[in-house]
């Protein structure tokens, strides 16, 4: 029998290659002033940038700019609002990666707010949002982060004090994603692996999900076929290969879709701790604790829950991964541990040392970070293991 379950509301998806061609249509549906927020250097250098300028001319649309070149910070957001607040922005657009879209979707989120947006992060600040938001449209170029269908903007204060928080409201999913595959094919090979590796982790950790559900299963398994099919290729062929672009940008979108409706496993439950202490792409987080902690979970559940449905959802992944056919569960959870491991490798994944992380940080993170859903919850000398192996 099918368990309760919600599945919150998605954005409007124009997806596909040259999809970008609908945006000053749909920037119009909404007014005729737009704040587009980009990356300070790859799109606005591209021949993309400059036809959509003409576009919007010839279409009677204005506009204003402001450019995000790292992760976002709260003190980010409420600079660009100040600068904006008294311009009757009418619709805001946010076209990068994971951070361009999580500035754009907060800063849409505060234009009609007086107050910084650190008082209404999660975990941080004491207020509730009231949802009351600029229409927001969100264009991926970054194959990994799912971003454009999710609630959540994530902001960070890198430092010993540091935070990585979460500003959310069912009302915050963007109104429009317009994922355009074409527009990732700049990525390079580092953030295509980085990217299309914390989608790989966000499908996985969703279909694990204690809190998974048959919508968000069966998405699930067909965004990791996608991974299956185009992840190597992408990084081998990103310049040219648009069919693999498209289906990670299909992983992608659908990996933010079960992310916010299953919730996420350990791996995810580390990131936001790691990612207030030192300044490591999210990406590169989720990739390198991506092998030990699935590890440690398998290990784990074959020892204390040897019947938990967790074991055959890693033996249906993989089954999708593996050419093989007619073998064991056993054969196929061993397989797709394996997978996870040498594609971390084949990658070039960097351990979490690169990054100055050492033994002597262990113990903090892992007080800071939790199971989420995991299907199995990690103790902390199992969390503590994990992390020495991704160091
Ligand atoms: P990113 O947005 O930080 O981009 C990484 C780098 O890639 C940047 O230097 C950027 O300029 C460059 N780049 C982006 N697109 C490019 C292109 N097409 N060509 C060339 N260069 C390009 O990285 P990301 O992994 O996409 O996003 C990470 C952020 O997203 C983190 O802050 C993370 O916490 C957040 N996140 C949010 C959600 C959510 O649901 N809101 C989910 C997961 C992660």
């Amino acid at each position: 029998m099918i368990a309760p379950f919600v599945f919150a509301r998605n954005p409007a998806i124009q997806f596909g290659s040259g999809k970008i061609s609908v945006l000053p249509k749909a920037v119009k549906a909404y007014g005729k002033h737009v704040l587009i927020i980009t990356g300070a250097a790859s799109f606005i250098n591209s021949k993309t940038w400059a036809k959509l300028q003409d576009d919007f001319s010839n279409n009677g649309i204005t506009w204003d700019h402001f450019t995000i070149d790292k992760e976002p910070s709260p003190s980010l957001v409420d600079e660009c609002v100040k600068n904006f607040q008294e311009k009757n922005i009418e619709v805001v657009v946010a076209i990068g990666g994971g951070s361009v879209l999580d500035a754009g979707k907060a800063i849409s989120a505060m234009l009609r707010e007086k107050a910084s947006v650190q008082l209404f992060l999660e975990g941080v600040g004491t207020r509730t949002h009231s949802g009351n938001k600029v229409p927001f449209i969100a264009v991926p170029t970054t194959s990994g982060t799912g971003s454009e269908a999710t609630k959540n903007a994530v902001l960070s204060e890198v430092g010993e004090q540091g935070f990585k928080k979460s500003l959310r409201h069912d009302n915050f999913v963007p109104d429009l994603a317009i994922v355009d595959p074409d527009l990732t094919l700049s990525c390079p090979k580092h953030i295509t692996a980085y990217t299309g590796m914390d989608a790989f982790t966000q499908l996985l950790e969703s279909f694990l999900s204690t809190n998974a559900n048959p919508m968000t299963d069966s998405l699930a398994l067909e965004g990791l076929k996608r991974i299956s099919a185009s992840l190597v290729n992408c990084y081998e062929n990103g310049k040219t290969d648009i069919g693999a672009r498209t289906d990670m940008a299909y992983a992608s979108l659908i990996s933010g879709i079960t992310l916010a409706n299953a919730g996420l496993g350990t791996v995810h439950g580390f990131a936001s701790t790691i990612g207030g202490y030192f300044d490591i792409p999210h990406g590169v987080i989720c990739s390198a604790l991506m092998g030990p902690v699935n590890n440690i979970t398998v290990k784990s559940l074959q020892q204390k829950d040897p019947d938990n449905i967790a074991l055959q959802k890693y033996a249906e992944v993989g089954k999708l991964f593996s050419k093989d056919k007619n073998k064991s569960d056993a054969y196929y959870i061993e397989f797709i541990l394996t997978q996870i491991d040498e594609l971390t490798k084949r990658l070039e994944i960097p351990k979490l040392s690169a990054f100055n992380l050492t033994g002597k940080d262990i113990d903090r993170i892992v007080t800071g970070s939790d199971n989420k859903n995991n299907p199995v919850k990690l103790s902390p000398e199992q969390m503590a293991k994990a992390l020495e192996m991704a160091l």
